[in-house]
C-alpha cells in the first residue's frame, strides 16, 4: 500500500507550482473523494468540474489519468495533486507512530571525512 502512495507523492513534487497550489486548496477543502485505494490502483473524484483521477501501477511504473483537459493533455493537473495529497494524508495517519524513520535518517548523516 505504501508503494503506490510513494510513487504518487514523488510525481506530485514534479507538478507545476500552480497545479500544486490549486491541488492543495482542493484537498484542504475536502473536494477529493477517494473511490478506490489499493496497492496497484487509486481512483478519486474531485469536486472541480467533476474530474476523475486514476493512478495505476503497471510493472512498477506509475500511470495517471485525469478527465480534465490538462490531465488528458498529459499534465500533472491540480486534481492529480489533490488526489496525491489525500493519499498522503491517509497513509501518514497509519504511519505516525514510527520512531524508526528518525533513526534511519540519522544514519544517513555522515561526519565529514
Ligand atoms: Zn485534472
Amino acid at each position: 500500500m505504501q508503494e503506490i502512495a510513494d510513487l504518487i507523492g514523488a510525481e506530485a513534487e514534479r507538478a507545476e507550482p500552480a497545479a500544486r497550489t490549486r491541488g492543495g486548496e482542493l484537498a484542504g477543502a475536502g473536494a477529493v473523494q477517494l473511490v478506490r485505494f489499493s496497492p496497484a490502483l487509486v481512483t478519486a473524484e474531485v469536486d472541480d468540474g467533476a474530474a476523475c483521477v486514476e493512478f495505476r501501477v503497471v510493472d512498477g511504473v506509475l500511470r495517471r489519468h485525469c478527465s480534465c483537459p490538462e490531465g488528458r493533455a498529459g499534465a500533472f493537473c491540480a486534481h492529480c495533486v489533490a488526489t496525491a495529497q489525500s493519499v498522503r494524508m491517509r497513509t501518514d495517519r497509519k504511519d505516525s507512530p514510527g520512531a524508526s524513520s528518525a533513526t534511519a535518517s540519522e544514519r544517513t548523516v555522515r561526519t565529514a571525512s
